[in-house]
């Protein structure tokens, strides 16, 4: 037998052209301004994260838990130990609406506020996301839906997250939902301004999410890693996030289902939550979400359990997309492909993910009542979302989509 020392081996390899045995490097820009400081107790970092971006700090949360759990009174403590005076804004509920965000921005104004903070799960950190926009911006926020039409940078944002589930702390997106419209819907305002200065990404703050909200944000995660993936605007660098996340997911997440108390197994998932919001703020997601959307406005489905109902039915309509990208999923998501062809290891992906979401807490739910005109209109909206259905590994039609409503809400 022939035996090569390294450095023959190395010499070799470099005979092999660059452009044989691997896909061609192909032109991108990732964008990242977000600083990120990431692990157990770096919410004690606020007050000096915030001391050089402002003197009075507007903290926007939820109405509860931040308090309850001791949350504010440490960010409290933090801020006024660097001379940073914080302003609470305890009144975002969730899927929150264009009136608390302006009702914020009113209060942020009169209080002479320089920098905000936005402290909770997606809803506070978009409703901080667009007080900050407002303080610097024209009123109504509503001209911003939509992408890239913010003129005036931003006030400086501080982003801490208390769920493991939308990465909004790395994103350029605040999704508000429009309570003036009759559909309630929920619009994203997607600028480049929105992304926050600061990320303090504090798995302590995820230890005390009950069962039921560990599960809804946690498939949150699960369906940006994987729609990020599929997305047609996915490249090398964003694709290899994207699919660390779902890694990491199938590993810990139902690990800390079982074990909402190990610290560990809290720092992987909420890890896997920032990796995907990084990976979406590059690639956008697909149709999961342009048919989510619904699915909370008008069934009152949290956001996570409504795109989790519809990624087995999503994955099956758009495989033919892209056997190969789904038969990776299928095997980070550790399913066993050995033997199987890519076409084979991308079907097996279907029955891989129920079973993972059916572990991870995913309910059944009995949406047998929705009637069938409703599934129509909520399928001719998300016709109408250009970005989503381009961004889709596969062109679909109308009638695929109401038939993805159908066998998501009635199991037909
Ligand atoms: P959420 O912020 O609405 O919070 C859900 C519930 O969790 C609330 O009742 C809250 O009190 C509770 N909670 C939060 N942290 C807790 C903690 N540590 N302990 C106990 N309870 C806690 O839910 P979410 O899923 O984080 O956010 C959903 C929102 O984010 C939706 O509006 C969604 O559309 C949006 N979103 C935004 C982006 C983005 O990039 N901006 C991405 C995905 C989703």
């Amino acid at each position: 037998t022939l035996t090569l020392s390294r450095r023959e081996r190395g010499k070799r390899n470099l005979t092999i052209p660059p452009n044989k045995g691997g896909k061609k490097m192909e032109n991108f820009e990732f964008y990242l301004p977000t600083k990120i400081n990431f692990g157990p107790g770096v919410v004690e970092k606020v007050g000096e994260e915030a001391k050089p971006l402002g003197k009075r700090a507007f903290v926007v949360t939820g109405r509860k838990s931040a308090r309850k759990m001791g949350f504010l009174e440490r960010v409290e403590k933090s801020l006024k130990k660097q001379g940073v005076t914080p302003i609470f804004f305890e009144k975002v509920e969730p899927n929150p609406s264009i009136q608390t965000a302006q009702e914020g921005a009113n209060l942020a104004k009169e209080k002479k506020c320089d920098l905000i903070i936005g402290l909770g799960g997606g809803s506070p950190l978009d409703v901080a996301k667009a007080i900050s926009l407002l303080l610097t911006n024209p009123s109504p926020l509503s001209q911003y839906f939509g992408k890239n039409k913010v003129k005036f940078p931003t006030l400086p944002l501080i982003a801490i997250p208390t769920t493991a589930g939308t990465g909004s702390e790395v994103t350029p997106y605040a999704v508000i939902t429009d309570i003036e419209n009759t559909s309630h819907q929920k619009r994203i305002i997607a600028d480049s301004h929105l992304f926050p200065n600061k990320a303090l990404v504090d798995p302590e703050l995820t230890l005390s999410l009950p069962f039921s909200i560990t599960s809804d944000t946690g498939i949150d995660v699960l369906s940006h890693a994987v729609e990020s993936y599929t997305s047609n605007r996915s490249y090398p660098l964003s694709e290899m996030i994207a699919l660390r996340s779902v890694k990491l997911l199938s590993k810990y997440l139902p690990y800390v289902i079982d074990n909402p108390r190990d610290i560990e197994g809290r720092s992987k998932v909420l890890y896997a939550s920032m990796l995907a919001g990084i990976a979406i703020a590059q690639t956008g997601t697909t149709l999961v979400h342009a048919m989510g959307y619904r699915l909370t406005s008008d069934l009152n489905l949290p956001h996570g359990r409504a795109n989790g109902l519809l990624l087995p039915w999503v994955w099956e309509l758009d495989l033919p997309g892209n056997f190969e990208k789904f038969a990776n999923l299928t095997k980070s998501l550790g399913g066993n492909v050995k033997g199987l062809t890519v076409k084979e290891a991308g079907w097996k992906g279907i029955e891989v993910i129920k079973e993972f979401l059916f572990r991870v807490g995913l309910p059944k739910l009995n949406l047998s009542k929705v009637k069938e005109e409703t599934i129509v209109e909520f399928a001719k909206e998300v016709m109408q979302n250009k970005a989503k259905l381009a961004n889709n590994p596969r062109q679909v039609s109308l009638k695929d989509i109401i038939e993805v409503y159908k066998k998501a809400l009635w199991g037909t």
